[in-house]
């Protein structure tokens, strides 16, 4: 293990526990001006799909490399350092995410970072704003384009996010956000192509539409598919799964059964699991220069403990002791008193 990573999982608090609430029917108001947008990239990505057998291959090389510069912004930044302070970042980093992050129209790092921090802590709840138990299709994409659960408006007020929104980066973003997001989702992608290998503006845009299209599809797909189909290693009891396919678009997020249970690990996978990682190998280099730092993680007998504790049986990396009597005997006697409460809290 790297000298600067620490295996520090910080214990919820009593008070930050999700808890279950009843809910009650609630009518959809549909936000039209959101179903067009989503309409009108749709059908400029497939016209770029289309103009991809007309594309210089430059251009699609380099939308695949603006996919994962977007893809390192969004889970190195968004989703690891910023909401849930899995590692420290310097200056030059903080920055450089924060425009990776804005190339992705994901909305501004402190409102993405407000809603996934309920997604935690309400995960499945009316709280929770894009709640699994409420279809596929409201998980994956319907709750952008409806208005907020008033749920989701009342308890997201009692989100801390003053880590966030005290940040100069991130307050920069926020002031600027409509323009950085038309300039580096938009505007930049089709301006390099044009000016640096003279492709076809038209080509450009809409092949950098569909970069954005399927960009946005597999970040939805760790909302629905990973809350719907997959593996449970390390607690049977909770919707998020494990789709380990899914990891290699998203850049190492599909292990979301993992990354629930252990929320704060800078990897969001497996200790050693790292292959399709694009994001941990990411902030390991930046840890490797000293961009980052204080990197968190979970130590591999915790991880064992739990599968055996919660879950339900998969043992994808071999990780379980074949000594059936420390199975089912869920290992109790071997854990310290650390451990067994730490185990209580997830
Ligand atoms: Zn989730
Ligand atoms: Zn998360």
């Amino acid at each position: 293990m790297a000298p600067n990573i620490k295996e520090d999982i910080p214990l919820p608090k009593e008070e930050d526990k999700p808890s279950a609430v009843e809910k009650k029917p609630w009518n959809y108001q549909i936000v039209y001006i959101n179903v067009l947008i989503f309409a009108y990239w749709h059908i400029g990505g497939l016209y770029g799909l289309y103009l991809c057998l007309d594309a210089k291959w430059p251009t699609i090389l380099f939308n695949v490399f603006y996919y994962i510069l977007g893809g390192w912004g969004v889970t190195a930044g968004t989703h690891r350092l910023w909401s849930h302070r899995a590692y420290k970042a310097k200056l030059p980093l903080e920055i450089l995410l924060m425009l990776f992050q804005s190339s992705t129209a994901q909305t501004s790092v402190i409102h993405w970072c407000r809603d996934h921090r309920c997604h935690h802590k309400f995960c499945d709840t009316d709280a929770d704003p894009h709640d699994s138990t409420k279809g596929m299709f409201f998980s994956h994409m319907g709750w952008l384009m409806v208005r907020r659960h008033p749920d989701v408006i009342k308890k997201g007020k009692t989100i801390d996010m003053s880590d966030l929104t005290s940040n100069p980066v991130l307050h920069f973003q926020l002031k600027y956000y409509v323009y950085l997001s038309v300039f580096f989702t938009f505007l930049l992608p089709a301006l390099v192509p044009y000016y640096f290998w003279a492709e076809s503006f038209t080509i450009a845009y809409h092949i950098s539409l569909l970069r954005l299209v399927i960009f946005s599809h597999v970040t939805f797909c760790i909302n629905s598919a990973a809350h719907k189909y997959g593996y449970k290693p390390y607690d049977k009891n909770i919707t998020p799964t494990q789709i380990p396919a899914l990891s290699f678009a998203a850049l190492g997020e599909g292990y979301h059964n993992y990354h629930h249970v252990f929320p704060y690990d800078y990897k969001t996978a497996e200790l050693g699991n790292n292959f399709m990682n694009l994001a941990t190998n990411l902030i390991d280099f930046m840890a490797w220069i000293g961009w980052a730092y204080d990197l968190k993680s979970v130590s591999e007998d915790m991880v064992v403990k739990k599968m055996m504790k919660t879950g339900d049986g998969t043992d994808l990396w071999g990780r379980l002791p074949e000594n059936d009597d420390y199975i089912w005997g869920w290992g109790d006697q071997d854990m310290s008193e650390e451990d067994k409460k730490a185990l209580l809290h997830f």
